[in-house]
């Protein structure tokens, strides 16, 4: 990229260059994938099965209960229903891609899939449990993946007899609709099981990043640290709308805060607990729960349309004691993105992640970052090493526990750009310190 590349351009050759997988020649060897197995027919589940039915894939969908499971199914269907009404395909097209998900209440009968995909709760015990059931019933060289959205997949490698096997593949939600497959290469991933990822992906129409083990991944991991930035600014008494208006005014479609209530601000919570997000806990006593509940940081009406809250604005009072305050668009902005710039190359630092225009496509195909400021890489260029750094050391100042990374202060004093980062790409644990 040259500084003239217009972020169009950028963008479009970002996209193609995603699916370059370096180390790997474009015609390395494929495993043949013919059935895939996919195990919880939940959120993740049902919209993956989607995916690979609506490409001409048999799918066996396994449920615990035959309950889960119809309704597992029922919501697959409703989904094709709405698709067809829309006219994206004719009506009998419902009836034979439901034809090509079988439901299934065993792991058992996953034996000959050539790919398993494993979408079970977020719980480490229950996913090397899993695995290690995979392990024992499903055909050698078949493809176990798991769609953690940010668990140690070497660990849940080490609950089978073949690590080079496992891999992750993190589908975004609704992952019927959402273009962005993050696939993860864990320690032991075998180069052919990268290959067919990547290959599969153009099947099912995704855009496919190469990762790597690391907790949230890349997406993940930039979404926590601009959310703990929001967190922190409403402990200072800003108010969450005023933050999500200040994103929405950058581009986004969704600030943070309407982004919890749409995911439910109950996702990790129990009843009676604390959490690191005391002003969430004390939502959700209140039975304040997001969207579905009618009620969250914002409040709904009978459209599901957001209005600022008095009892969320009294909640934040009473949890933080501090006095309400506005801040400025720009303000907000700076202090959300900076943080987002700054973990990405502290990414790129930890070889997790191929190239720095990667982590554009992440953010541009899985989170809504706005397509003409070109994912936080591009943009940091646009605004400057010098300034994002100005606003981390800003940052520094109210919590010492943020760091800017030793790269962002090498570019910012050098005058490099982001998107030209070559830090080493993405390497395992295993090839870390390898010298062959
Ligand atoms: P969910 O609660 O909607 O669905 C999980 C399903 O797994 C349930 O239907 C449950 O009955 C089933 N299940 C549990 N144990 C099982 C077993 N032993 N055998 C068969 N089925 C079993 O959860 P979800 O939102 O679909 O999340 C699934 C996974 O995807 C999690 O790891 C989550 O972190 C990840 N993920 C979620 C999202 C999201 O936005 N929801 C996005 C990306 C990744």
């Amino acid at each position: 990229m040259t500084p003239d590349t217009s972020v169009e351009e950028y963008v479009a050759e970002a996209t193609r260059r995603a699916a370059v997988v370096e180390g790997l020649p474009s015609d390395a060897p494929v495993r043949e994938v013919r059935s895939v197995g996919i195990v919880g027919a939940g959120t993740m589940g049902g919209g993956i099965a989607m995916n690979f039915a609506s490409a001409g894939l048999p799918v066996r969908l396994v449920e615990r209960t035959d309950e889960a499971l119809q309704r597992g199914l029922s919501v697959v269907r409703a989904n094709y229903q709405r698709s067809a009404d829309r006219g994206r395909f004719p009506a009998e097209e419902v009836d034979a891609r439901m034809a090509r998900i079988d439901g299934r209440l065993t792991v058992d009968d996953l034996a000959d899939c050539d790919l398993v995909i494993e979408a079970v709760f977020e719980d480490m015990e229950l996913k090397t449990s899993v695995f290690g059931e995979l392990d024992r019933v499903v055909k050698p060289g078949a493809i176990l993946a798991t769609n953690t959205s940010g668990l140690d997949i070497d660990v849940i490698a080490a609950a089978t007899r073949r690590p080079q096997d496992v891999i992750g593949l993190h589908f975004f939600s609704p992952a019927n609709v959402m273009k962005l497959l993050e696939v993860v290469r864990a320690d032991h991933t075998a180069d052919d099981v990268v290959a067919t990822a990547m290959a599969l992906a153009t099947t099912i129409g995704k855009v496919a990043v190469l990762v790597g083990v690391c907790p949230g991944f890349v997406g993940n991991r930039i979404l926590a640290a601009r959310s703990n930035q929001a967190n922190a600014m409403v402990r200072e008494g800003v108010m969450p709308w005023d933050i999500d208006d200040a994103l929405r005014g950058f581009g986004f479609r969704m600030g943070p805060f309407q982004m919890s209530d749409l995911a439910g601000l109950d996702i990790g919570w129990s009843k009676g607990a604390t959490t690191k997000n005391p002003i969430r806990d004390a939502l959700c006593e209140l039975g304040r729960r997001g969207q579905k509940t009618g009620a969250g940081y914002y409040d709904y009406d009978a459209e599901r349309r957001p209005s600022p809250s008095q009892v969320t604005a009294g909640v934040i009072a009473d949890v933080t004691g501090a006095e309400p305050r506005t801040m400025g668009a720009e303000e907000i902005v700076r202090r959300l993105i900076a943080p987002m710039i700054n973990e990405a190359v502290a990414i790129l630092e930890e070889n997790h992640a191929q190239r720095p225009s990667d982590v554009d496509v992440v953010w541009l195909h899985g989170y809504g970052w706005p397509a003409d400021k070109g994912g936080p890489m591009f943009y940091g260029d646009v605004i400057g090493a010098g300034e994002v750094l100005s606003a981390m050391e800003g940052l520094v100042r109210d919590d010492p526990r943020i760091r800017p990374a030793d790269t962002l202060r090498r570019l910012a004093q050098d005058g490099g750009r982001f998107t030209e980062l070559d830090l080493g790409g993405l390497k395992t644990r295993r090839t870390k310190g390898d010298p062959s």
